[in-house]
């Protein structure tokens, strides 16, 4: 009898030690690919349709996407959405990508844009082929939305695209997990978000990078992201305190958005609680 009961303690206490070490069951996540950092791209030539090597690169965007995939379902994902997130957002070759997810492909004009369909039953937010912001120094295609863009910044922080995306994401409560892309877009994404994890892709010397090559970072796609994805609780979801003030610098002025103010030559102010309708300032002016 005491045996028998031993036995049960030890069998409870085995189940715990696996229930610990297994993957987290049931968790939806979304997965936002952008292109100038996913692995070898080094000009813009090279992810724009009319680049003679468009469709290697895109093949690339689209393994790496599903490497991400595989790593999400490797953690006990059950549902995952791939946003193509780049230029026309048609880049993703879907009958490439893993089977297992489901691909938000295509324009929007609302201002949800790279993350279009994200909402507050996602567990976790993915940053494949992300790139640094405006202005980094060294960085690879460092650019903010578009090349227009000299500088974003919200409440003070300026902020590469993984900034305000994840303040999207923020919005539903949704924490960024893991972050692929160049040196620098990782070294700015570990400075915004507290616990991410980040795969380096490549290595800045502007306008050329030492890359990896695409399968090594394939593999470490996938294993990154199985591991950042096993244990959500240290992540917390990027956000600021609204009202959020935007101040857009531009190269070339766009017209003003309703309720935006003019502040200098090429700069210019936004305010809002709402942090949807800055990004559709930020759009309009961008
Ligand atoms: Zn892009």
């Amino acid at each position: 009898m005491k045996r028998q009961r031993m036995c049960g303690v030890s069998l409870a206490l085995a189940g715990l030690l696996l229930l610990a070490s297994a993957p987290r069951k049931g968790i939806k996540v979304f997965i936002s690919v952008d292109m100038e950092g996913v692995a070898g791209v080094v000009s813009g030539r090279e992810c724009s349709s009319s680049g003679p090597d468009y469709e290697y690169f895109r093949r690339l965007m689209t393994e790496e996407a599903s490497a991400a995939v595989q790593g999400a379902l490797d953690a006990g994902a059950v549902e995952v959405v791939v946003r193509d997130g780049h230029g026309a957002k048609t880049n993703i070759i879907p009958g490439l990508l893993h089977k297992k997810a489901r691909l938000l492909r295509g324009v929007t004009s609302r201002p949800e844009n790279m993350m279009l369909g994200i909402d507050e039953s996602f567990d976790a937010v993915v940053f494949i082929g992300y790139h640094a912001k405006a202005g980094t120094e060294d960085a690879t295609l460092a650019h903010t939305s578009s090349g227009n863009v000299i500088d974003l910044s919200i409440n003070g922080v300026s902020l590469p695209e993984a900034g305000y995306n994840a303040l999207i994401a923020g919005l539903y409560d949704v924490p960024v997990a893991f972050l692929a892309g160049d040196d620098w877009i990782c070294q700015q994404a570990e400075d915004l978000f507290e616990g991410v994890a980040v795969y380096q892709t490549k290595e800045g010397m502007a306008p050329a990078a030492l890359c990896l090559h695409p399968d090594e970072v394939k593999k470490g796609i996938r294993r990154g992201v199985v591991k950042a994805l096993r244990d959500l609780s240290g992540y917390t979801p990027y956000k600021l305190q609204p009202p959020y003030t935007m101040v857009l610098k531009v190269r070339k002025e766009r017209a003003l958005y309703p309720g935006a103010e003019k502040t200098g030559e090429g700069e210019f102010t936004f305010s809002d609680p709402d942090f949807l309708k800055v990004m559709d300032a930020f759009n309009a002016m961008k």
